[in-house]
């Protein structure tokens, strides 16, 4: 019997908004816990909520670049159920009709373009954080009412693997809109899935909701356990049942938390103090407007038109800010390439040793355009310009002035050349001799020792053909 399986994520991802979705309150990690609370988080009785544009405008954004149908009137509703952490005993969340549907979003794995096909977004408050500390829970009502979009994809993954890699494609995206930090740690991206397998040919199974799963790396394995263990019971004959299970990440395994509570378990209903929401042009113009090119489509024209390798490509679209400043030094002359070489190999070192961030480091992208056409114009050599890069980071000057205060300009007359190797062949006389007599490595040597003598700035195919006619 052949099986197949079906998976689906739902990604939470918390909003860079100022303040709470539905009050004033900062929306801020690391503060003193129950200090950005008020009376609506808090869920006192008869407080109004008020509606975030901010966060909204962000989760439009977002639905935006996922390609998404933008809604023209979204409401909001009451997810009712009771929890510790939630004051309200419910969550205002979207159900009838969400800020966004029917997108898709363009991912690689193994090699290949898949599009996942993305059912909706939706804005919803986050609710407040248990601390469990020995015998007792203690709650932290902080994080109660923080703005979440929530997006659900159809279930068109079929493994941990290709879930994995649309994760990270999606954290970069989200990343790249400046709309959430995609710290899975800390629980500012989150994603539960749901995974079923069935018989090939039969459409989907009985699903099964998988929690708790705090890397991209455990949505892998979780995946892939979870199908193992769905695939194993229906070839024994067994039945699944549809629950909700949680990834134990020490064990290795997929645990039973609860069984499934249906949508009509929520009882969704209109939230009666809240109007709809209707975005109008000025708003859509504003959300078209800042539309980004996608990480994917960038690293395209990166290897189509710029001729990039893939994986370098790769690279600079990891993070917006290195990709735009990759482009500026482009449009100040730096040759592709030679930039991109740079960029993430030396610049990319250096900058992890000094702790400096490429947007805000003294290395700006004139700077960096202008060591690199020192370069290569031939005025300083490839080490060279490794010292200036370090210096430009360590004292914030220009390229230009470090090279002139250093006297580091590549030594190319040929006379001072002349008196280097005359000096290195008179020290060592019997290494000369040995190459007299044919020994080839012995020259590299008395090259690099002339090199050393110019503390490195000796051009080096000049050097060489003057050590070659002392010594012919
Ligand atoms: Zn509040």
């Amino acid at each position: 019997m052949k099986y197949a399986s079906y998976v689906g994520l739902e990604i939470h991802i918390h909003l860079l908004a100022k303040s709470k979705a539905f009050c004033s309150c900062a929306a801020r990690f690391g503060d003193e816990p129950n200090t950005n609370v008020c009376p609506v988080c808090l869920g006192h009785p008869g407080v109004l909520p008020a509606l975030n544009e901010e966060a909204l405008f962000m989760g439009y954004r977002v639905a935006q670049a996922l390609g998404c149908e933008l809604s023209r009137r979204t409401i909001f509703e009451r997810k009712n159920y009771f929890y510790p952490d939630m004051p309200k005993n419910y969550q205002i969340s979207q159900f009838a009709a969400p800020l966004g549907v029917s997108g898709g979003f363009e991912f690689e794995v193994k090699g290949e373009t898949r599009r996942l096909a993305i059912r909706e977004c939706h804005l919803e408050e986050d609710a407040g954080k248990l601390i469990h500390a020995g015998s007792v829970t203690l709650i932290d009502y902080n994080r109660a009412g923080f703005p979440l979009l929530e997006i659900v994809t159809e279930p068109d993954l079929k493994d941990g693997e290709e879930a994995e890699a649309y994760l990270r494609s999606f954290r970069r995206l989200v990343r790249h809109l400046g709309v959430c930090d995609g710290n899975m740690e800390e629980g500012s991206l989150r994603c539960d899935a749901n995974v079923s397998v069935n018989e090939e040919g039969r459409g989907l199974g009985v699903k099964v909701e998988l929690k708790n799963m705090n890397s991209s790396r455990f949505v892998r394995m979780g995946l892939d356990y979870e199908i193992r263990r769905q695939t194993a019971r229906l070839a024994e004959g067994k039945s699944i049942q549809q629950e909700t299970r949680l990834w134990n990440e020490n064990r290795d395994v997929t645990e039973t938390m609860r069984k499934k509570e249906s949508a009509s378990d929520y009882r969704f209903f209109p939230e009666p103090d809240l109007p709809p929401f209707e975005p109008g042009e000025a708003f859509l113009e504003r959300v078209a407007g800042l539309a980004i090119e996608l990480p994917l489509g960038r690293k395209r024209r990166f290897v189509g038109v710029l001729g990039l390798a893939e994986e370098q490509a790769d690279q600079l679209v990891e993070e917006k800010s290195v990709a735009d400043y990759f482009e500026s030094a482009l449009a100040l002359g730096a040759e592709a390439r030679t930039a991109a070489t740079w960029i993430t190999g030396e610049l990319r070192a250096q900058l992890l040793r000094s702790g400096q961030d490429i947007a805000a480091s003294p290395l700006g992208p004139r700077r960096f355009a202008a060591l690199l056409g020192a370069l290569a114009e031939g005025r300083i050599q490839g080490t060279i310009a490794k010292q200036v890069l370090k210096a430009v980071l360590d004292e914030d000057k220009d390229p230009e002035a470090i090279i002139a205060e250093r006297g580091l300009e590549q030594i190319t007359d040929r006379g001072a050349l002349g008196a280097m190797v005359d000096e290195v062949l008179a020290r060592e006389a019997a290494t000369a001799a040995r190459v007299r007599s044919g020994d080839k490595k012995a020259l590299a040597f008395l090259v690099g020792e002339a090199m050393k003598a110019s503390s490195g700035r000796a051009a080096a195919g000049t050097l060489k053909e003057i050590v070659m006619e002392r010594l012919s």
